[in-house]
């Protein structure tokens, strides 16, 4: 009977260690494999409305690159010198904060779950071109002449007949981004480029290779970026041209983006030059840049954009103004029945029975109707997924009830158990390794998986030698050192299932139409982690300690024998 509860718990385990496997793999995955809802039915974009009040806009991207050394007017003077000359504001992103969707949303003017860009970084083979109108097409359209002097993943996300003149690139140090600046310096003299776009790595790799913005060489990286901008301002009149300069996130402490730090969802934003009235403006949201750029030259607001063109920052007359008012109204209608159609929003039906969808969109609160689509569409979602939880749930409050009564002894040494190894993981995670709990702390899968399970090891085995000390295990039978393990493994895994159910109730079980509540999406998946080596290691230490008590009794034995039989001398 005994051998067979046994039997059955290592069952348990192995199954609990290979769905844990999968279920974080599929996380990942969902993640990997997100798409916009407007994918298939982008919204058309409308007309050109104006020619361009500027000669040209230069854009130049500093990747990785926070407030706080932009604002640093020693690491980086030429951009504060702009700064002084322009108009500044803090720009506000949303996660997923990665390069490839922050590159996609500042081209869209869309949010990560509607601009089409992944919500990773994927490898370059697998990306695919921004389905939604974004700024290059826009211009193309409008019959000017764009350049673009990029990492390497804009050639595979920005539409290529689009793009008159292009320089793409896999490297991501200075010696790139010279040659970058140098492509784009080329064009600028030619004078036949009315929008031109520059991304430069350098001060990213700093981030993520160098120690993070912390270290010196963060503050080097910046500095040689700066003077490079101060190359391509030689070759600007800014009374004809207009410069516009932005990160696309910012960095941790100790380098690394793609959670939901405010850290990594603030940006730098300044724009100078010709039509732009100089100022400090506070707060825009980096939804806003396309729309922004678009009206300093004369194109249509890009179709899928949900931001605003920031006309207080541009000198554009009052007719242009009006054009831009009427045509965003236009466009965010457009928008609105493509997000509407691609939801599966049906008016007074099932869901949406109650909404007032029809009511926002007829008053023209397109963004306001919208979001009613999506909250309505993820509550019944999250309501519907409630019932798993609660089965999964039942059954431990009859087993605490159980112990209670018949074991008071195993319960308090197993919560003490339980709670030495979650105490030591998060040690070991935040205070030792220094991590967040969010995707801005995974440098890599093989990083996090790595990680996990040293963590997971060492406050297994911490937890483990305090429970097995007070429980007495090593004094027991070798099937009862096993269980007694095996009781411990459940006991933390069950704990482990309560953020991992959390985030399959608000998340689904991983990205499916939504993009994921960052914060509980991430503490899923690194439960999870954890679920998967505490089964493995927890197998591994009931077999141990049964061994050990084996052996132990073994010796015993034969001390006994040995002691009996020995004739008196
Ligand atoms: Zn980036």
């Amino acid at each position: 009977m005994r051998n067979i509860r046994v039997l059955l718990m290592i069952v348990a385990l192995l199954v609990l260690a290979g769905g844990a496997y999968f279920w974080a793999t599929a996380m990942v995955d969902g993640f990997y494999a997100f798409r916009s809802p407007l994918k298939d039915n982008p919204p058309a974009p409308g007309d050109t409305l104006y020619d361009p009040p500027v000669r040209r806009v230069v854009y130049v991207m500093v990747d990785g690159l926070r407030v706080d050394t932009a604002l640093n007017e020693e690491v980086m003077p030429n951009l504060n010198a702009l700064r002084r000359q322009g108009a500044w504001a803090e720009m506000r992103s949303r996660p997923p904060s990665y390069s490839a969707p922050s590159y996609s949303v500042l081209l869209t003017g869309a949010w990560p779950d509607l601009s089409d860009g992944p919500a990773f970084n994927l490898e370059y083979e697998d990306l695919h071109v921004l389905s939604q109108d974004q700024i290059f097409s826009a211009a193309h359209r409008a019959g000017l002449n764009t350049a673009i002097s990029a990492y390497y993943w804009l050639e595979k996300m920005v539409p290529q007949d689009s793009v008159d003149a292009s320089f793409y690139t896999a490297g991501e140090d200075h010696a790139t981004d010279v040659e970058l600046v140098n492509a784009a310096l080329e064009w600028i003299r030619q004078d036949d480029y009315q929008f031109i776009f520059v991304l430069l790595m350098q001060v990213d790799t700093a981030g993520h290779y160098e120690g993070g913005p912390r270290d010196p060489r963060w503050n080097e990286a910046a500095g040689r970026v700066d003077s490079l901008l101060g190359e391509i301002m030689a070759e600007l009149d800014l009374n004809h041209d207009t410069v516009l300069v932005t990160s696309d996130h910012g960095h941790i402490d100790r380098g690394g983006h793609g959670g939901h730090e405010l850290v990594v969802l603030t940006e730098p934003f300044i724009l100078a030059g010709a039509a732009v009235k100089p100022g400090d403006y506070g707060q825009i949201q980096m939804v806003d840049v396309a729309p922004t750029i678009a009206a300093l030259l004369g194109t249509n607001k890009p179709a899928s954009s949900q931001g605003q063109a920031r006309v207080e920052m541009l000198d554009l007359g009052v007719e242009r103004e009006r054009l831009l008012v009427e045509q965003s109204f236009q466009q965010q209608a457009g928008l609105y029945e493509n997000y509407a159609t691609a939801m599966g929003f049906t008016p007074g039906a099932g869901i949406y029975a109650e909404s007032d969808v029809l009511s926002l969109a007829a008053a023209g609160s397109y963004a306001e109707a919208m979001q009613a689509i999506y909250l309505v569409r993820l509550h019944d979602e999250r309501t519907a997924r409630l019932t798993l939880p609660l089965i999964f749930f039942t059954p431990l409050i009859f087993l605490v009830v159980y112990m209670l009564a018949n074991r008071r002894v195993l319960f308090g040494w197993m919560a003490a158990g339980l709670a030495v190894y979650h105490l030591v993981f998060h040690l070991v995670y935040a205070v030792i390794g220094g991590r967040t709990y969010s995707w801005s702390s995974v440098a890599s899968a093989g990083d996090i998986v790595t990680f996990g399970a040293l963590a997971a090891l060492v406050s297994l085995l911490v937890g483990w030698v305090v429970y097995a000390w007070g429980m007495g295990l090593l004094k027991r039978e070798p099937v009862e050192a096993a269980e007694g393990t095996f009781f411990l493994a459940f006991g933390i895994i069950y704990i482990l299932s309560i953020p991992v159910m959390l985030s399959y109730i608000l998340n689904g079980p991983w990205a499916a139409w939504a993009l994921p509540e960052p914060v509980s999406y991430f503490r899923s998946f690194l439960s999870l982690v954890q679920v998967l080596f505490v089964s493995a290691f927890g197998l591994l230490f009931a077999g141990l300690a049964a061994l050990a008590v084996s052996l132990q009794r073994r010796r015993l034995v034969q001390k006994r024998t040995t002691t009996g039989t020995e004739p008196e001398g």
